[in-house]
């Protein structure tokens, strides 16, 4: 009789496991290598950027922030990471003195980006201060960080839906950390081409994600409303109910802006479902 081996006692392949093929430009396996989509020399923005960082950012593979530091010169994007950053670094208390700085942060007082002067934040040390997490990481990093309420907020309004989509994002109007930047220094460095230079790396980037297997991550904002419309349809007694509290619902949205646009081939599929029609003759 054949003696079967203990699985605690098979051999040990002498040999470690082969890391992945991996590119020493990006830090990506070469096989979804995005040094290609990294502008030619980098772009001489003249604003200053100071990143806030969460600490959970950090080893975040699919971060977008690295991407940017691959397309702006080094000394023109500071990432500091913590959960309290007063006293602590040098460029940070000169752009807290600096009366041009801002953060990006749409608090209730913040005003909207196109209200600044387009012109670089660059004078005496300002900057363009960013907080980098989740959306509650960033409140948080604001709450605690009292030195930011001092400075001007600055938020964005009438931007597209996030290309980022292999993250969820609290809304549909919430953007990835690259694309707000992005948003931004194309508003500051009076730079149109500014945005789609940014953020091709993070295209690629979601390219192949998809083509891996990885899904697009809708809104929670757009899962929610997705699963109130599924909703109303079931409770909906006649077509004329479903008619007015869709119409409701979609004129609440519209008005206050926030309709994703994605949302109106659901409410067409629920307007042409036979139940629909059934439930209206009985
Ligand atoms: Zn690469």
């Amino acid at each position: 009789m054949q003696e079967v081996e203990s699985p605690l006692f098979s051999p040990v392949d002498p040999e470690p496991p082969k890391r992945r093929d991996m590119c020493d430009d990006c830090g990506r396996p070469r096989c979804v290598c995005l040094c290609q989509s990294f502008p030619e020399n980098l772009v001489p923005i003249m604003t200053n950027i100071i990143i806030l960082q969460h600490p959970n950012e950090e080893n975040r593979t699919l971060a977008t922030v690295p991407l940017l530091q691959k397309c702006i010169p080094t000394e023109k994007c500071h990432v500091l990471r913590g959960r309290r950053f007063g006293g602590k670094y040098e460029v940070l208390e000169k752009a807290i003195t600096a009366p041009d700085s801002v953060v990006l942060f749409p608090s209730r007082t913040a005003v909207d980006l196109c209200r600044l002067p387009q012109r670089p934040i660059c004078t005496d040390g300002a900057a363009l201060i960013v907080i980098d997490g989740t959306w509650s990481q960033a409140r948080g990093l604001f709450t605690h960080n009292e030195f930011l309420h001092r400075l001007q907020q600055v938020k964005l309004s009438d931007t597209a839906t996030s290309e980022y989509v292999i993250r969820t994002q609290p809304t549909e109007a919430s953007l990835s950390t690259l694309e707000s930047i992005a948003y931004t220094l194309r508003w500051l460095e009076a730079s149109p081409q500014l945005f789609d230079i940014l953020v091709q790396p993070m295209r690629l980037l979601c390219h192949y994600q998809l083509e891996h297997g990885a899904v697009v991550h809708h809104s929670k904002e757009y899962k929610n409303e997705t699963t109130l419309v599924w909703l109303l349809l079931l409770v909906s007694k006649t077509k004329m109910c479903l008619t007015l509290t869709c119409s409701l619902f979609v004129t609440i949205k519209y008005l206050s802006g926030t309709l994703p646009p994605t949302l109106e081939p659901v409410l067409l599929v629920a307007w042409s479902l036979p139940g629909t029609e059934q439930r209206t003759s009985g």
